[in-house]
């Protein structure tokens, strides 16, 4: 058995109740199969698969807050700190029902790739709690995130490890987490990213996942002769990364005509009203009914369940998954194809599954996986940790002109990548491959730890 399967194997064998992580874990695997092979004595001796496949370490913590009816509640915590081979350990927070530690290795493990794709010098670590703070109050919000700082702290700091947002993060949350670390630790620094502008954030970070997914795909529309101009296109979510990812698609002349949350999508022929959705999920925290209620051209469609992706089914030439994991299903893929789609870049984390990713790349579509084409996020995170290093802050034109110049970067380098290996345009192994060479390099040269 070769190195790679073997590996395989075991991360099986020891996170079987891990399903997300295994599927994280079996596309990298996968891709990684060609620079494995040609170089498998020296990736063995060091033990390199079996390091990246196990984190540095996983922390789980109780949170305990009293609601606003004087009840004590109770959540887990939870800091998965994978690999800082590269720089301190560097990755969101989530806070959603769905949290466990499946979700979090698997996110920790593809944000170890994403950073070193980012070129800057971060490590991959991801955490947060199965805290909903859907239909919380400001205050219940606040009391959560203070008690779940009081124990996070511990294991934090600007140089150690620096968290950020995700799923049910945003600079609400980020203002209370960082309020309360300060408030134990005495200390003004970097450690949070995401941060609101008046205490240390960067500008253009609202903004960099969405945008940065943008410019990916632009560079990867004009590299095979094409243009976004007048492209259709469809977002799904309706969170940060959806909400920008159609502002700069409208901007570069493309529209956008579907978002989605969790309970349904609306299909908008005209392109989507960029500030009416801002105002809706960014302002009221309302659903996507309010949305469609203010809009005559738009139509909004409810979820029958979790698994009704009707999204998916409209004619597109781009389709932006924005949402969440598994989203986007062989089935999703087909309908897709069928509507003649040619670009799918991922602006969530793994939301396209296994086989509907295959799908898609045998049917002739240039798909970019979202750990290369969401890395604008944590790349402007990192930007923010260089501002709070000088103590100074840049303007947003030069912030968004560093961002657009890394994901050029990040098209190139796993442009390359596929194609020094014989598969050009597989942008997942391109990824893959380009991430880890550098992972790997700096691992061997620091000893085996
Ligand atoms: P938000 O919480 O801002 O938005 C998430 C959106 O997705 C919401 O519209 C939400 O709907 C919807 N959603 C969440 N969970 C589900 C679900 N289980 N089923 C259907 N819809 C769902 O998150 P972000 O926009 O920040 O993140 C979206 C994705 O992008 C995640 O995969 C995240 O890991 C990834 N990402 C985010 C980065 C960032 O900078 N924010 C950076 C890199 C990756 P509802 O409003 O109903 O909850």
């Amino acid at each position: 058995m070769g190195y790679v399967d073997e590996v395989f194997e075991t991360v099986k064998a020891k996170n079987p109740n891990e399903p997300e992580f295994i599927q994280a874990v079996t596309e990298v695997l996968e891709s990684l199969r060609p620079v494995v092979d040609a170089n498998e004595e020296l990736y063995r001796k060091n033990g390199i698969l079996e390091r990246l496949t196990n984190p540095d370490r996983q922390i789980r913590f109780r949170v305990a807050w009293v609601d606003d009816k004087g009840n004590v509640q109770v959540n887990n915590g939870y800091r998965v700190q994978f690999n800082n081979a590269i720089g301190p350990y560097k990755g969101g927070l989530r806070f959603h029902p769905s949290v466990n530690f499946s979700i979090l290795k698997f996110l920790g493990f593809e944000q170890v790739f994403k950073n070193s794709l980012t070129s800057l010098p971060i490590g991959g670590g991801k955490g947060g709690s199965d805290f909903d703070p859907k239909g919380k109050s400001d205050r219940e919000v606040m009391a959560f995130c203070q008690a779940f700082m009081t124990e996070l702290c511990k294991y934090i700091g600007a140089d150690q490890d620096v968290p950020a947002g995700d799923i049910g993060v945003g600079g609400r949350e980020i203002g209370y987490l960082y309020g309360q670390y300060k408030r134990i630790k005495g200390l003004y620094e970097g450690v949070l990213t995401g941060k609101g502008l008046s205490y240390g954030g960067s500008l253009a970070r609202t903004q960099a996942t969405g945008y940065g997914l943008v410019y990916i795909t632009d560079e990867l529309v004009r590299d095979h002769g094409d243009t976004l101009n007048g492209k259709v296109v469809a977002v799904s979510g309706a969170g940060n990364v959806a909400i920008y990812a159609t502002e700069k698609a409208q901007q570069l002349g493309a529209k956008v005509v579907t978002v989605s949350d969790s309970t349904g999508w609306v299909y908008d022929p005209e392109g989507i009203d960029v500030e009416l959705l801002k105002e809706v999920k960014e302002v009221h925290r309302a659903r996507l009914t309010e949305y469609a209620e203010k809009r005559p051209s738009a139509e909004y469609h409810e979820k029958k369940d979790a698994n009704d992706h009707g999204n998916w089914y409209v004619k597109v030439d781009i389709a932006l998954p924005c949402a969440t994991q598994n989203e986007l299903n062989l089935e999703d893929a087909k309908a897709l194809v069928a509507n003649g789609v040619k670009y799918v870049c991922e602006g969530a984390n793994m939301p396209t599954t296994l086989d509907a990713t295959k799908y898609l790349q045998d049917n002739g579509v240039l798909f970019i996986c979202g750990k290369a084409s969401n890395a604008g996020g944590v790349a402007t995170s990192a930007l923010e940790m260089s501002q709070n290093s000088e103590r100074l802050s840049w303007s947003f034109e030069e912030v968004d002109s560093k961002l657009q110049g890394i994901m050029k970067n990040i098209y190139k380098n796993i442009s390359a990548a596929a194609e020094k290996y014989g598969h050009k345009d597989n942008f997942v192994m391109g990824a893959n491959i380009a991430g880890f060479e550098k992972v790997a390099e700096a691992m061997i040269a620091q000893g085996i730890n």
